[in-house]
């Protein structure tokens, strides 16, 4: 069973003027959800703890001071307002309460949709020299990790399938080998935030157990799901998490303004089919809503992942892409650097 996280509050982290990541995002998805017959729960309050293991204690003060003072630009794409800091902890209290749905077994997957995302958000803010912190307050996803390692998981995956590179969660795992992060995203050299090279593997302990995937603008389905089933499924399965966390960014979607991946929701799909049949081998999996600004897609897409995981047959309804063969040739390379790297750590050819 799957079962959806979400609170009302984020939708009183709201911007000073107009802005890509707004409350009509997750609004548009509730909507969607409204006629499943699915269960739907409010997040954990009181996180301080898990939200400490991940951010520094001057930056959480920082951010509170800030919400305080009203509406304010803390970069040049992220702001708070009077509700950010409520919001921003409950999006990390939503993926709490799923990982503790999935742990306990009352729930075999959970989708927190929330806000503000998480994704970019490092230890004190910014990123691995990122320029901003590309939306992000907390990072949902690793704290979630967090707790899951605190409540006696061993091993856990973190699947990142947003358009951009989820540099904070690389940074925060970055010489953890308890927690394999893969990430597929747009080539860094033309899209914020410039990091995510097939070279950054992890260090010390940490080695060979941070996977990046740096696709070349215009990539299809076709040569995507290429990428899952050479690499990211192979490497999943031989890492055998107990729990998988995504990081589910829609804005991979071909029609995503602020991106250029040409991904249809038939790899959204195909994604989901292959999670849904891991459940049994690992404990279940939080999908945890990042990117994805196009409010059809999100809620297409998110009606498909919850008729996905309840077995139903789903019609995707859209054409799937095929990738024109020059970029093809630049993304089969990128893949042979990948398992060339990656091929010393795990069992991929
Ligand atoms: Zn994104």
């Amino acid at each position: 069973m799957i079962g959806v996280i979400y609170d009302e509050a984020f939708l009183e982290h709201k911007p000073p003027r107009h802005h890509v990541e707004n409350p009509s995002r997750v609004l548009s998805i509730i909507k969607a959800l409204s006629q499943e017959d699915i269960p739907m729960e409010r997040p954990v309050e009181n996180i301080d703890e898990w939200l400490f293991r991940v951010h520094d204690p001057s930056y959480v003060r920082w951010i509170d001071t800030t919400c305080e003072g009203g509406y304010a630009f803390i970069d040049a794409d992220t702001y708070v307002s009077p509700g950010t800091c409520r919001a921003a902890r409950l999006a990390v209290g939503a993926v709490v309460k799923g990982v503790d749905k999935v742990l306990s077994g009352e729930w075999n997957a959970a989708y927190a949709v929330v806000r503000p995302p998480g994704h970019h958000a490092g230890r004190v803010g910014r990123a691995l020299m990122a320029p901003t912190q590309g939306f992000c307050i907390f990072n949902n996803v690793a704290v979630g990790a967090v707790y899951a390692l605190g409540r006696g998981v061993d091993r856990v995956a973190i699947l990142d399938v947003d358009v951009h590179h989820g540099n904070g969660t690389q940074e925060i795992f970055y010489s953890d080998p308890r927690v394999l992060y893969v990430s597929l995203h747009q080539d860094p050299v033309t899209i914020y935030p410039g990091t995510g090279y097939v070279e950054e593997v992890g260090e010390g302990a940490g080695e060979g157990f941070n996977v990046n995937i740096p696709l070349p603008p215009l990539t299809g389905d076709d040569v995507y799901q290429e990428a899952l089933d050479r690499i990211v499924w192979p490497i999943i399965k031989e890492f055998k998490p107990q729990l998988i966390l995504v990081s589910l960014g829609f804005d991979a979607h071909e029609l995503e303004t602020i991106a250029n991946l040409r991904l249809s929701l038939n790899t959204y799909a195909e994604i989901f089919r292959k999670l849904r049949d891991l459940v049994g081998v690992v404990k279940g999996v939080v999908f945890v809503l990042e990117g994805g600004y196009n409010f059809e897609v999100l809620s297409r897409g998110s009606k498909l992942l919850i008729d996905v995981f309840s077995g139903k047959d789903v019609d995707v309804g859209e054409v799937a892409t095929d990738t024109d063969p020059r970029v093809r040739s630049r993304a089969n390379s990128v893949m042979r650097d990948v398992i060339r790297v990656h091929r010393q750590y795990w069992h991929i050819e």
